[in-house]
């Protein structure tokens, strides 16, 4: 058990498993008794080339991930993958893309850089508040691309949108591995390990072999995905800890029944924090009700006085990380994996005392 550990909502980065951080702490100082701490060895080392290819193991075994797609690992977050994707395979075509946000807009200015972009589907209308169903697709595009889940609004899918014949690809930053998910059905699944994966500074991308062919020549090298491939993520130095970190998290996973456990895990807690805002008008969520995503759960009070005196006895009571994205305010309790329902449902009893006392 850690002492003082709070109830951390945080976007990201954000909680990990309590058991992670105990088993990362002994071997960030003696790596298995080895004689060397985890951060101090070579990454051509044994001991890390264990650490790499048991991570991928470890992913390939909780997505039954297949042959046909290689898992690497980059840095510069998902906001390098937006150029990455562009650059490698865009190729100075059209790609469809669906704008549900901040991290799609941004995307899609990447990808204006290396050639068209179509905007197939679009929640701007509605400030970002749902999941668009229409999609309108341009014919001979290169790929679909989508954010699964939309950290700042608080909207995510439900089910892959409709990509064609083309690649779809996908930034599952904030809600990769919350649910069993069939990689067969994507072209490129990326995300930063920030949210639900682990720290921040390692960048997990799942890519179809095939569409390696599509890369152009003489791209900057580390921009290249071949060279990922190619080198096994080790073509320069990677960042050891966060793989570590991540390839922890994933054993965790896997220890406590995988990816249909933690859908159920994940399902119950959203389920609970969203009855608590629907109970009454005195809170209000922000995605509509058919779009609401269960990793991050968005909500608003009647004005803004009353969201800084919650965010402040909310602090005052043990809760860290409930406010709302800088560019839309309110409130945001992210529950990703690793978030307790204990958690939840302190926070639950935390809104009924607030509201009675305000309301
Ligand atoms: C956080 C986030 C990003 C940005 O991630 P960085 O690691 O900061 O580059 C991109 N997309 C989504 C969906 C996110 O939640």
């Amino acid at each position: 058990m850690i002492e003082n550990r709070i109830f951390n909502f945080s976007a990201g980065p954000a909680v990990l498993p309590e058991d992670v951080l105990l088993q990362v702490r002994d071997n960030l100082l003696n790596y298995k008794n080895c004689g060397l701490g985890m951060m101090e060895m070579s990454h051509r080392g044994k001991e890390f080339t264990e650490i790499i290819q048991d991570t991928e193991a470890t992913l390939r075994k909780l997505l039954s991930i297949s042959d046909d797609y290689a898992v690497i690992f980059t840095t510069g977050g998902a906001t390098n993958q937006f150029s990455m994707v562009a650059m490698n395979l865009l190729g100075g075509a059209t790609g469809n893309y669906i704008n549900t946000g901040v991290w799609s807009k941004k995307a899609i200015a990447e990808a204006k850089k290396f050639g068209e972009v179509h905007v197939a589907a679009s929640s701007e209308g509605d400030s970002f508040s749902s999941i668009p169903t229409n999609i309108d697709l341009s014919n001979n595009a290169a790929y679909l691309h989508f954010t699964s889940n939309n950290t700042i609004f608080g909207t995510q899918f439900s089910a892959e949108p409709q990509a064609g014949s083309t690649p779809l690809i996908c930034d599952a930053s904030s809600d990769f591995l919350h649910k069993p998910l069939d990689v067969s059905k994507y072209g490129l699944i990326y995300a930063g390990a920030q949210k639900n994966l682990g720290p921040s500074g390692v960048t997990l991308v799942v890519i179809r072999k095939d569409l390696l062919e599509r890369i152009p020549e003489n791209l900057p090298i580390m921009m290249d995905y071949r060279t990922y491939v190619d080198g096994e993520s080790l073509y320069n130095t990677p960042p050891t800890l966060p793989i570590y970190v991540v390839g922890e998290v994933l054993k965790w996973i896997d220890a406590q029944g995988g990816l249909v456990e933690m859908e159920k895990r994940n399902r119950n807690k959203a389920a609970v924090l969203y009855q608590a805002i629907d109970a009454g008008d005195f809170y209000r969520g922000t995605a509509q009700k058919g779009s609401r995503s269960v990793m991050n759960v968005t909500f608003r009070l009647a004005s803004e006085n009353l969201e800084s005196l919650f965010l402040e006895k909310a602090k005052a009571a043990g809760f860290s990380g409930l406010k709302g994205h800088r560019s839309v305010g309110g409130i945001r309790a992210s529950v990703y994996n690793a978030f307790p329902s204990q958690g939840v449902d302190a926070l639950v009893e935390f809104m009924k005392e607030f509201e009675s006392s305000n309301g």
